[in-house]
């Protein structure tokens, strides 16, 4: 699902989402809140999955990267649908442990792994390490002797694809801080280092070249760049890699201007390109990982929000400011995100006016949208934003103390909370004012 085919608008002209309509949520649970449709997120999962095993055979694993929506519901429901978790935190970990998620499909990424993180990992029995550096290889060598545990590892490999052909790919490239590069020969020094590891085996290559990429291009040169490396370690250092894991990043549609293929091309495609290559070089096919994360969950997700105030300024902007804002969606705050916005109450309102979406934050830069067309939003109308989601409550925060929305996941008429609004309370749960604080 690559569309927003899951929302409706009923009788009343009030928009409905997962058979609910979104006045009555809000009603019931009050703005801003973060609505997440469950049946668009299993029919995405389940996209994948039947892509995977169409294209693929049985030889290959969907992961979901989490950190587009982590929260236990969310890590129950890809377990139910029977593919992988990546995590990128020890907390992400954490929840994923708290939702019972089977640890042997885990697979923990990052650049910067803790200690604590890593042994956090190694105690869990988490199913591969994704190792970034030398630095965390031999911190993870040790770590895993002193327990005396063995583990397997995936490595991320910067493809290095030549920026200059394929500007689309942004985290590949040498400059990035993610992973060890195949030009410059480190990624090929980290392979040889592990073969002096007893307690550590290298299984895995590992890329992510980018997110919200809509060619399916990129992902088929990159194919050919992790076989080819496959191949050199297999001749030069004897070293079996069983797993390919070629990353996440499929693009979604934001508004009338993105144009995503269906989920199931990037499979079909990805798949035939390491089948022809493979038996090209007559190399063993690799078992296949993808990590799809905004593409599952973004297209499921709305928030509704109250309109407050209006400000029309005559011949300059007309404000439309919400009871969210960047401390529930900072993504336009980060890089100017693109979305589309509704208004819930009278979906037959005429689409026609200009305005910018403001947030209730002291900041000029907190806004949603700038020069958005919608509807002529008065005070107390419901406003929904489209596919927020991904890296909407993942990436919400609590700037000038505001408590982050709940989370309610609808299916079939029925709406359950996911995640409870913060209260006020919470947000002074941790604050201590120390006896000894004296003028
Ligand atoms: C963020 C990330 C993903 C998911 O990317 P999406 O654009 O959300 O699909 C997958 N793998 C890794 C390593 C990531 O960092």
């Amino acid at each position: 699902m690559t569309e927003n085919t899951h929302l409706q608008t009923n009788s009343d002209n009030h928009l409905v989402i997962g058979g609910c309509d979104t006045t009555m949520l809000a009603a019931e649970y009050g703005t801003p809140l973060y609505v997440m449709d469950e049946q668009a997120i299993r029919e995405n999962i389940r996209m994948y999955r039947n892509a995977m095993s169409r294209y693929y055979g049985n030889e290959g694993l969907v992961l979901y990267a989490s950190k587009a929506f982590c929260t236990m519901a969310m890590c129950r429901i890809a377990h139910q649908e029977g593919i992988g978790l990546d995590v990128v935190s020890g907390g992400e970990l954490h929840t994923a442990l708290q939702a019972g998620f089977p640890m042997d499909r885990v697979y923990f990424h990052g650049n910067n792994k803790t200690p604590g993180e890593l042994i956090l990992a190694l105690e869990s029995g988490i199913g591969r390490i994704v190792v970034d550096n030398l630095q965390e290889l031999a911190q993870l060598d040790k770590l895993a002797s002193e327990m005396s545990k063995t583990i397997n590892i995936s490595v991320r490999v910067k493809p290095g694809v030549d920026a200059h052909t394929h500007d689309f790919i942004q985290t590949g490239r040498i400059d990035s801080k993610f992973g060890v590069a195949l030009e410059n020969g480190e990624a090929f020094a980290f392979a040889a280092k592990t073969l002096e590891m007893p307690n550590i085996t290298l299984t895995g290559l590992h890329c992510h070249i980018g997110s919200q990429i809509f060619d399916l291009e990129p992902f088929d040169v990159t194919a050919g760049v992790m076989l080819g490396f496959m191949a050199e370690l297999k001749e030069k250092l004897g070293i079996s890699i069983r797993e390919l894991n070629l990353g996440g990043g499929f693009g979604i549609k934001y508004t009338e201007d993105d144009d995503p293929v269906e989920y199931d091309r990037y499979i079909e495609s990805i798949s035939k390109t390491v089948n022809r290559i493979c038996t090209e070089k007559g190399i063993e096919r690799p078992f296949m990982l993808m990590e799809p994360g905004r593409s599952i969950v973004a297209p499921a997700g709305i928030t509704l929000y109250r309109v407050g105030t209006v400000k029309d300024i005559r011949d300059v902007r007309k404000y439309v400011a919400i009871d969210g804002g960047m401390f529930d969606n900072p993504r336009y705050a980060l890089y100017e995100s693109k979305y589309t916005f509704l208004l819930a109450n009278r979906m037959n309102a005429p689409k026609t006016d200009l305005v910018t979406v403001a947030g209730k934050c002291c900041e000029s830069g907190d806004l949603l949208g700038k020069d958005v067309t919608m509807a002529d939003a008065k005070p107390g109308d419901l406003m929904a934003v489209l596919a927020t989601g991904a890296y909407n409550y993942s990436m919400s925060m609590n700037y000038n103390r505001n408590a982050r929305p709940a989370v309610v996941l609808v299916r079939d008429g029925k709406h359950r909370v996911i995640v409870q609004r913060e209260t006020y309370q919470d947000l002074v749960r941790n604050d201590l004012i120390p006896d000894d604080l004296v003028p």
